[in-house]
């Protein structure tokens, strides 16, 4: 596998190749996703990239009404909130991700340890085409 830099850049360059990818610390075997150049638990630095299965389950939700300015380009804001959430990963690391294919407008019926599953989504036109991370119930 090409070495990339363990940077949020080279993460979402695999997120546009369908790819969900952490660092995996050599020395100490800690997981991280996003990827990490430094690991926390060991101080070390020699990294592998990992491709992560791309299951979870929700551990933490919110609703947005007021979104940032990439979301209400996405056509998100007040009359059309969305969710986002904290996804803990199968293989441990946690996530920050969208939240798709539930109700914002109902978040009674979104409910914490639902099983999820990645979902690569595509926004913005020409340059600024880019693939966001999401979540999908399973
Ligand atoms: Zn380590």
């Amino acid at each position: 596998m090409s070495e990339r830099p363990f940077t949020g850049q080279a993460f979402y360059q695999y997120l546009g190749e369908q790819k969900l990818m952490g660092s995996r610390c050599k020395s100490c075997g800690a997981l991280y996703a996003p990827p990490r150049p430094l690991c926390p638990a060991c101080y070390g630095n020699d990294m592998d990239w990992e491709q992560l299965g791309g299951k979870g389950k929700l551990i933490a939700f919110t609703t947005v009404n007021i979104a940032p300015t990439a979301m209400i380009e996405a056509g998100y804001g007040r009359n059309n909130p969305y969710c986002t959430g904290i996804v803990q990963l199968d293989e441990g690391p946690a996530v920050s991700a969208q939240i798709i294919g539930v109700d914002p407008a109902a978040p009674e019926q979104i409910a914490v340890g639902t099983p999820l599953q990645v979902a690569f989504v595509r926004r913005g036109e020409g340059e600024n085409k880019r693939t966001y991370l999401a979540f999908e119930q399973v």
